[in-house]
């Protein structure tokens, strides 16, 4: 890196991880963050890390008036369905696929991706959202879509986890295909291209498809690279219902069971979605120590169903939240799907008190970042410095007492003012610093000009 490696970045209030043994601990008042070469050195009272020596000549970023929390963490996207929000809405999901998805997506190239990603990844960050896992299939049996994302994201400045899918099924798009020899040589060329372990700006992980979308033989080969590798893998699970009768159809198991049936390593898995894992599925997803990429927005959006959160919670799992595509959900807040999720957990359950505000901002912030195996959504030493800065003059976090509570319920996007990653400034007064946003909306109004519903 070359410039002020130091960072000193202050707040009137912050949000930072709770002592252990002290659920309630979390809300500080004047907050100043230390960052040398983009990871957090010091937090505490703003004259004490002034003080530090490591903060001579440091990098002055001030929020006054404002309150910083960790930079929220997108467990599961597809970038490039943003271009595809609205196009198919209200439809049945096969007609979805079919009218939408299958028939727009094949015919997009890596410029188009690029678009794709500056839109959905440049939205992200106005909403605050640091970390993105972008679930990635429309590979072309090549590395350069993926390519040209994970460049989106850098000229953008957001953290990145590519997750390459592993896709086999012949009923998608050849777009979508690969050969299991083909899956894996890509997976490792764009690992070996990309994945950065000094500053986790860019992680690569495999990502068989799912039950329908990958073998039993290209989901093994996905768990296999991510062995190889030493970092976790992903597969959408028990999404929708349909979804389990086919399990037990094709495998005589449900799905979990049917997965954890192959050679595979389930303590590395991050299950997708999960609505419809039952008590045994979600024992066992506990016992070996399995994650969770939990969608509700798009859950809600889609009608698949309720994953039981509360009892995976109440079992450890550990679970973080994903927005899933642009055109399924239709939105891109990790901070509203911390809302959705509570709220879709109370009126599951007819119980207001189901689960707390507290426990989803973690979902979306600290434990999101323990699903990933990043050290992010924290803001503690020894984390990498990804901060949001919300306006504690908006109306939507009045009266500021009881700010953890008003963030996950009700935080307007309107109040997010700025957004540091890696130490570094990427939103600043609401606007994106890297990209103009004048030049996304441009390439997404030509690209998509002639798309209908
Ligand atoms: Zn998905």
């Amino acid at each position: 890196m070359t410039g002020a490696p130091a960072v000193l970045v202050t707040a009137d209030r912050a949000i930072v991880a709770p002592a252990p043994g002290d659920p309630c601990g979390s809300v500080r008042g004047p907050t100043a963050v230390l960052a040398i070469d983009g990871a957090i050195a010091a937090v505490g009272d703003p004259d004490d890390v002034a003080a530090d020596p490591r903060a001579v000549g440091a990098h002055r970023i001030a929020w006054p008036h404002r309150a910083m929390v960790p930079g929220t963490v997108n467990a599961h996207n597809h970038s490039f369905q943003s271009l595809l929000r609205g196009i198919g809405d209200d439809l049945p999901f096969l007609e979805w696929r079919d009218r939408a998805l299958y028939r727009y997506s094949p015919r997009l190239g890596a410029g188009d991706m690029a678009t794709a990603a500056l839109f959905a990844f440049g939205e992200m960050l106005l909403h605050g959202v640091t970390t993105v896992c972008d679930f990635y299939y429309l590979n072309r049996q090549g590395n350069e879509h993926a390519s040209a994302t994970i460049d989106a994201a850098r000229r953008l400045g957001i953290r990145i986890v590519l997750a390459r899918c592993f896709y086999d099924w012949d009923g998608a798009p050849e777009a979508y295909r690969e050969t299991i020899p083909e899956a894996v040589a890509n997976f490792e060329a764009l690992a070996r291209r990309y994945q950065d372990r000094d500053r986790f700006l860019t992680a690569i992980q495999p990502a068989p498809h799912s039950q329908h979308g990958a073998s039993p033989a290209m989901i093994e080969a996905g768990a296999g690279c991510a062995r190889d590798a030493g970092v976790p893998w992903h597969i959408h699970l028990a999404e929708e219902h349909y979804q389990v009768e086919q399990s037990l159809e094709r495998f005589g198991a449900r799905p979990l069971h049917a997965v954890a049936a192959l050679p595979v390593d389930l303590s590395q898995m991050i299950a997708v979605h999960g609505c419809w894992f039952d008590a045994g599925e979600r024992a066992l997803l506990a016992e070996r120590g399995a994650a969770l990429a939990y969608c509700p927005g798009s859950n809600m959006f889609l009608g698949d169903g309720v994953t039981d959160l509360v009892d995976l919670v109440a079992r450890g799992v550990r679970v973080g939240l994903g927005t899933d595509g642009g055109c399924s959900n239709n939105r891109v807040s990790v901070f509203d799907e911390m809302r959705t999720a509570a709220l879709l957990q109370k009126v599951h359950r007819t119980d207001g008190q189901a689960i707390d505000a507290e426990t989803c901002f973690a979902l979306g912030t600290r434990t999101a970042g323990e699903v990933l195996q990043l050290p992010i959504g924290r803001i503690a030493p020894g984390y990498r410095c990804d901060l949001v800065a919300i306006d504690l003059d908006d109306p939507s976090l009045w009266p500021v007492q009881a700010l953890e509570k008003n963030v996950v319920y009700s935080l307007s996007p309107r109040a997010i003012t700025d957004v540091v990653v890696d130490g570094q400034e990427v939103v600043a007064q609401r606007r994106l610093c890297n990209v103009a946003l004048d030049e996304i909306q441009a390439r997404v109004r030509e690209l998509t000009c002639d798309w209908h519903d």
